[in-house]
C-alpha cells in the first residue's frame, strides 16, 4: 500500500519514494500480469480537506500483443502524476487506488509488442502494403517454425 500518515506530513510536504508490490494493481482483472514492482516518487502535502500527491509512478506490465499474441513487457508510466485524496477522518491516507487508476489508464487499449522501441512485431497483416515482400516474409517464418519442430 502506498500510504501516508497525516501526522507525519510536515507543513512543507513530504517526499515519498520507493517500490510497491504490483499485486496492488490487480492486473489480472484486465488480463495482464505484473513484470516488476510499482515504482513511485511523489511529493505529498496537505491541502484543504485532502492530501495531494504529485510526481511520477511507473510499473512494468506483461501484456499480450493483439497482433502476434506474444507476451511482452510494457513500461507503464505516469508523469506527471497528480492525485487528490479526501481524508475522511482517517489518519492513514491510501494513495494506492489513485496510483492504480492512473497506471491502468496509461496502458494501451490495443497492446502491440512493437510499442517498445526497437522491437518489430513478427505478425504481418495479409492486407499490408508491399505484397511482394509479404510472401517471402511468411515463408521465412514458416521455415523457422519447421526448424523449431525438428528440434
Ligand atoms: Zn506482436
Amino acid at each position: 500500500m502506498i500510504a501516508v500518515h497525516l501526522k507525519q506530513i510536515p507543513p512543507e510536504g513530504q517526499h515519498l519514494e520507493g517500490e510497491e508490490d504490483a499485486g496492488c494493481l490487480d492486473l489480472g482483472a484486465i488480463g495482464a500480469k505484473p513484470a516488476g514492482p510499482v515504482r513511485y516518487a511523489l511529493d505529498v502535502g496537505l491541502s484543504g480537506g485532502g492530501v495531494f500527491a504529485t510526481g511520477r509512478v511507473a510499473a512494468p506490465v506483461e501484456m499480450t500483443c493483439v497482433a502476434c499474441l506474444q507476451p511482452f513487457v510494457y513500461e507503464a508510466e505516469v508523469e506527471p502524476f497528480a492525485a487528490q485524496v479526501q481524508i475522511d477522518g482517517r489518519e492513514l491516507v491510501d494513495l494506492t487506488p489513485s496510483v492504480r487508476e492512473e497506471l491502468l489508464l496509461a496502458l494501451p487499449n490495443h497492446p502491440r509488442c512493437d510499442l517498445n522501441n526497437g522491437h518489430s512485431c513478427p505478425y504481418q497483416r495479409p492486407d499490408a502494403s508491399g505484397g511482394g515482400t509479404q510472401e517471402s516474409k511468411e515463408s521465412a517464418w514458416d521455415q523457422l517454425d519447421k526448424l523449431k519442430l525438428k528440434r
